[in-house]
């Protein structure tokens, strides 16, 4: 038996009150993922961990039971226990539930799902010269000790402070003795570093610069900053159609007189049909032809802008909304310039965007290719999107 094994205990049996939810905040989806999953698969990826037990509580077992159906169970998770009334119980609970072959043990809130692996690394390492690791960040702010009524009354050395976070490392049988004798003397605790400290030794701080990405997401402006979360997608759509008589000619939803129309199974609106594929395109879901095919007689004649608007609805329920939408049509006649607006309104109404975040430009080709003939008309769409929760 490996007698060096290294396991975790995520802790997510909290309610996350702060972050404004009915329902716990580790369940919340961000692109389509649960911050649950995330944290996880960041463990699993670290190659640090060769078990984890997961501490839910006991209400969330059935949202815990959709999450593995919809995002699979992390193949690490060997076991998942309920948690108690504090966090202290809750982590006592998966201590219990630990193989006793496990030497090393990192306790770590499932509200964390950015801890860098260069971190984790750096804790096993520290944890296993110095009986316990905890990651640190140097305080920036001054920080003050306050009376009742809320007044500063004292000014410690910042040079001594810092400020910790999960995941905490530990030699699990010092962790469980620490833990229990917390629990015969009735001492309380946020954090198990407190308790080790308290009952055992000294436990080392890893403050490397890594630290500062490892954010707890706590309200919901944690999950609104750029970069851990809020990672935007590019999309890019093209489309064709040809002119022909006896059709409507219909761009961005707008009916515009001329001689011809675009030929096509749906009102052929030949923008809205780039604009969609960018949208598709960007969260990686195909392209309008697998969505809406020719073939279906349901979408005979049908307005594009209404299957724009299901492709809107299609990416919200994926978490995602359009940032900006550029779209460009190339067509030698008939000028467009009259139209824009009302093309603009149409599609800013449609993906829920102010007028600065979408832009309609039309373009000939001096006569050149099957535009410039006036044998059809194409267009091209950039979108950008983004999780529909940067923008709540
Ligand atoms: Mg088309």
């Amino acid at each position: 038996m490996n007698s060096n094994q290294v396991w975790a205990i995520v802790v997510a049996a909290g309610r996350g009150e702060r972050f404004g939810k009915p329902y716990n905040k580790v369940f919340h989806l961000i692109d389509g993922q649960s911050i649950l999953t995330r944290c996880l698969t960041n463990l699993s990826s670290s190659n640090a961990f060769d078990g984890i037990i997961l501490v839910i509580s006991e209400q969330d077992e059935a949202p815990y039971a959709e999450l593995t159906a919809r995002e699979g169970v992390c193949p690490l998770v060997r076991s998942v226990v309920y948690g108690g009334a504090t966090r202290q119980e809750s982590v006592m609970n998966g201590l219990r539930a630990l193989p006793e072959s496990v030497r090393y043990v990192a306790v770590h809130d499932a509200a964390r799902p950015f801890t860098a692996h260069s971190v984790i690394h750096a804790l096993v390492n520290a944890a296993a010269e110095y009986g316990a690791a905890i990651p640190g960040t140097p305080m920036t702010d001054t920080v003050k000790i306050m009376d009742r009524e809320v007044f500063s009354v004292e000014t410690p050395d910042r040079s001594t402070l810092c400020a910790v976070q999960t995941p905490q490392i530990f030699n699990r049988e010092k962790l469980l003795q620490a833990h229990s004798m917390a629990l015969n003397a009735g001492v309380p605790a946020t954090d198990d570093a407190s308790l080790y400290e308290r009952f055992i030794g000294r436990v080392k701080v890893v403050m490397t610069p890594e630290c500062a990405d490892n954010i707890k997401v706590t309200t919901q402006q944690d999950i609104r900053r750029p970069g851990h979360f809020i990672i935007p997608r590019a999309g890019h759509g093209y489309d064709a159609h040809r002119l022909t008589e006896g059709r409507d000619l219909i761009l961005c939803g707008v009916k515009i007189p001329y001689e011809k129309g675009l030929l096509g199974h749906s009102d052929a609106d030949v923008a809205v049909h780039a604009l969609m594929d960018a949208m598709l395109g960007a969260a990686a879901m195909g392209d309008i032809g697998r969505h809406f095919p020719d073939s279906d007689p349901q979408y005979r004649g049908i307005s594009s802008i209404k299957l724009l608007n299901h492709v809107v609805a299609l990416l919200e329920t994926n978490g995602l909304a359009a940032a900006n939408a550029d779209v460009t049509i190339v067509a030698q006649r008939p000028k467009l310039k009259n139209y824009m607006d009302e093309m603009k309104n149409n599609i800013c109404e449609a993906l829920s965007l102010p007028e600065d975040r979408v832009n309609i430009k039309a373009t000939t080709t001096e006569g050149m290719g099957f535009e410039g003939e006036g044998l059809g008309i194409s267009a091209q769409a950039v979108v950008m999107l983004i999780p529909s929760e940067a923008l709540s």
